[in-house]
């Protein structure tokens, strides 16, 4: 995003069921007839995505559902953007400001649930939707097309631009799409995500670098030979121990998550390799 300044707003989508109460503007009145006019839809592609729970990158079924929704609605939906084929752009309306929403939709491996609320997998051991993602993306594109009718019927002026942005829980798709500059001539972006409460929110993500450690030992038989071994899993287990002393000399902005990738693989031999995966994040880069 290199010419402009674009905001971030978190921005929940709830429906006309909540605001009855309160002091709302004729044109989030026009806003929100728009969404309740879409919510059975909405619903089925929620729904869709849920049952297809497709884990990154593999999000074909999900991505389309939300493209083809949008493009029935009257939007150009460029797909395969930023050499990722379940990304997609769509856009309708024409000058400023252009008006960007975002939408995830990717699931989690292993977390197959039936829509109930004690565990229950819809497939044993495939993926699922654990925060939200077939919300995310549904809702997301449900707001895209209320501001859309919006400039159609000239309550407001300007481009809206919906952003299908894959793979959200493992590799972070947006990163691709602001290489490409695909947010460069964005005035604003907003995104939200699924919550226990409704609430507007501006607020940044956290900066974050990801990074591989392996270690490197000697094989032997845990029981005729150990004395001959060097344990790569001895190695793993003093770094992240090193790592866990480590927290509490560090600010608390700062996270730190790990995740054991290969810790040997049978018990009876001293493991010569193992590998870690590390996350760091901070409010900004330099922490
Ligand atoms: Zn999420």
């Amino acid at each position: 995003m290199k010419n402009t300044k674009p905001i971030l707003l978190l921005l929940f989508l709830g429906f006309a069921g909540h605001l009855h109460a309160q002091k709302i503007s004729a044109d989030k009145k026009e806003l929100i007839a728009h969404l309740e006019d879409q919510q059975e839809e909405m619903i089925t592609l929620s729904d869709s995505i849920w049952a297809a729970a497709e884990v990154a990158f593999e999000e074909s079924t999900s991505s389309e559902l939300l493209a083809t929704y949008a493009e029935a609605n009257g939007f150009k939906v460029e797909r395969g953007v930023a050499g990722m084929p379940t990304a997609f752009v769509a856009s309708y309306g024409s000058g400023k400001p252009v008006i960007g929403i975002l939408g995830e939709f990717d699931a989690l491996p292993g977390i197959s649930q039936k829509a109930q609320p004690t565990k229950a997998p819809l497939h044993e051991g495939a993926a699922g939707h654990g925060c939200g993602h077939n919300l995310f993306g549904t809702a997301s594109l449900g707001a895209a097309v209320a501001i859309k009718k919006m400039i159609e019927e000239g309550t407001l002026k300007g481009t809206i631009k919906f952003y299908g942005t894959p793979a959200e829980e493992k590799y972070f798709g947006k990163i691709w799409m602001v290489e490409a500059g695909l947010f460069d001539d964005l005035d604003v972006c907003m995104d939200w995500h699924p919550s226990a409460s409704t609430k507007a929110d501006v607020q940044s993500s956290l900066a974050l670098v990801d990074f591989i450690v392996e270690f490197n030992g000697q094989a032997a038989h845990a029981s005729s030979d150990p004395w001959n071994g060097r344990s790569a899993s001895d190695a793993l287990e003093l770094y992240t121990t090193g790592i866990n002393y480590y927290r509490e000399h560090i600010k608390p902005t700062v996270r730190i998550h790990y995740h054991i990738q290969d810790g040997g693989q049978v018990v009876n031999v001293v493991p010569d390799y193992s590998k870690l995966w590390v996350r760091v994040r901070d409010t900004k880069r330099e922490g």
